[in-house]
């Protein structure tokens, strides 16, 4: 897993977790929305808690969680260039 596949992961995970919540809310049964909403809010914190562990500088380990917008060219905290491979 590196920093950028975990990126990806997130919105992917966030985009799924939001979408079956969404989904529950079709139905008119409160257990079954409840069954949606449970497993909506893993999916999205699983994405999130991951991002937390590997969404971060290659080199000091640094979260990225901490940078706003885009994946940074080098790392806010070490300044050393933000590369795919690892
Ligand atoms: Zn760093």
């Amino acid at each position: 897993m590196n920093f950028r596949k975990s990126r990806n992961l997130m919105w992917i995970g966030f985009a799924v977790g939001i979408l079956i919540m969404a989904l529950g809310l079709g139905y008119e049964n409160e257990k079954i929305i409840g069954g949606f909403m449970v497993v909506g809010a893993i999916v999205f914190f699983a994405a999130l808690i991951q991002a937390f562990i590997f969404y971060t500088c290659p080199h000091c380990r640094y979260s990225l969680m901490n940078v706003r917008g885009s994946v940074p060219e080098h790392c806010p905290k070490c300044g050393k260039e933000l590369k795919e491979d690892r």
